[in-house]
């Protein structure tokens, strides 16, 4: 007998704000899509924007780009990734950050993680030490935030250059201070599952006038840089124009023109999430078998997606388990599933990678952990709901192995 079933899929996404529509209609009126003008020399929206992004940073400098895994890239490069060069990624990650560091030319070397999802430190330093890696691409994966004193700690001991991925912790924080503000260069993501919403689109904040100079110059500004709203100075631009490539990864007028609406309302929307996120959680307290990655009191994160793993489960247990829930309308995605599906996939699915990974603690960690999206405006009655769902499910996936074996 089918219970109910929840009204609306957990990617059902919320309307752009009014001002960013209007904005947008505008542009498309003009056919202004380009961010770059040869006449007018205004106050273009990705210059905006830029500037906009890097004030809510703190940041000297802020590149926007087509994408957050070009900002890895574009990242990287900016940095001076040399071919075959290593770098060090914790390895719960999302597959287009093994693919910028492939794109950029890089050999990614992948890091275990620990129970609560973020980089093992003792393994960190280990391959830190091992690898000769002058780069860490720590990935904040399903905004979950490491202890960022121990990350700088490493980074420290092996000179070590650190590029924050935030695509999932945009206006979250560690310890007080803004996810992005610990590491030389930070990348965001504003596809349309993420904290804004372009569609495609990506942002990278850094410090550092060359690293700015360059990222501004690869992401394809050819000369029009100074229509740039938080960049370096022209000397800056002196020193690596003739060098560094045109990668053509602009983020169009358009994607900036709908996001400065959503920059400006924010930290509001993280407290949406986190209310969501709240709801979720309440509920599933009184779920048995569901286990919550325990979550350091210094992280202030954003729950715009939660992750628990199931225990008292085999692989199969937990296919019963995603299956009913998915025909109730809760689409759960899995770690553990050994061929990549949909936007999920593991490191060893990554076979490009030249020297793959002995992770026995990341396997074991991803082999339970399930993972799905909080709608931002998920109401106190959904949450009930999907906590229901999750209890009636394991009790069916569990009945079956118990039929399985009786049957056996
Ligand atoms: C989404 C995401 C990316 C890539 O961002 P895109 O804008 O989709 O290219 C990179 N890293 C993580 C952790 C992500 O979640």
């Amino acid at each position: 007998m089918a219970g109910k079933r929840l009204g609306r899929g957990l990617s059902t996404t919320e309307g752009l704000p009014e001002r960013a529509v209007e904005r947008a209609v505008t542009l498309m009126r003009r056919g202004a899509l380009f961010r770059y003008g040869e006449d007018v020399e205004g106050e273009a929206e990705a210059a905006l924007l830029e500037a906009e992004f890097a004030a809510y940073m703190d940041a000297r400098y802020c590149a926007a780009v087509n994408s957050g895994g070009c900002a890895l890239f574009v990242a990287l490069k900016a940095i001076g990734i040399e071919p075959g060069e290593k770098v060090l990624l914790n390895a719960f990650t999302l597959a287009p950050v093994p693919g910028a560091v492939a794109h950029a030319g890089g050999e990614p070397v992948m890091v275990e993680i620990g129970p609560d999802l973020t980089v093992d430190i003792g393994d960190l330093e280990r391959k830190a030490a091992r690898s000769g890696a002058r780069v860490l691409l720590l990935s904040h994966m399903r905004g979950h935030i490491a202890d960022m004193e121990a990350v700088l700690g490493v980074c420290e001991r092996h000179a070590i250059t650190l590029v924050e991925d935030c695509a999932h912790t945009l206006g979250a924080r560690w310890d007080g201070a803004l996810s992005g503000s610990f590491g030389r260069v930070a990348c965001f993501s504003a596809q349309t599952f993420k904290h804004l919403n372009a569609g495609e689109g990506g942002l990278l904040t850094t410090d550092d006038a060359d690293i700015a100079a360059r990222a501004i110059l690869l992401s394809g500004s050819y000369m029009f840089y100074r229509q740039h709203g938080a960049r370096p100075g022209d000397e800056v631009f002196e020193r690596h124009r003739w060098t560094t490539p045109n990668c053509s990864m602009r983020m169009s007028a358009l994607a900036a023109a709908l996001l400065r609406p959503q920059l400006a309302d924010l930290d509001a929307r993280c407290r949406r999430w986190n209310e969501a996120y709240g709801r979720l959680v309440g509920e599933l307290a009184r779920v048995p078998r569901i286990v919550l990655p325990a979550r350091d009191p210094r992280e202030g994160f954003v729950g715009s997606s939660l992750q628990f793993s199931l225990t008292g489960l085999d692989g199969d247990g937990v296919g019963r388990f995603l299956a009913e829930c998915d025909a109730r309308g809760v689409h759960v995605k899995w770690f553990g599933q050994r061929e990549p599906v949909g936007f999920t996939s593991r490191h060893a699915s990554w076979r490009y990678i030249a020297a793959p990974a002995v992770l026995p603690r990341t396997d074991a960690v991803l082999d339970a952990l399930c993972d799905m999206r909080v709608p931002i405006d998920l109401t106190a009655e959904e949450a009930r709901l999907i906590a229901t769902i999750f209890r009636e499910a394991l009790e069916r996936a569990r009945d079956e192995s118990g039929a399985e074996r009786r049957s056996a």
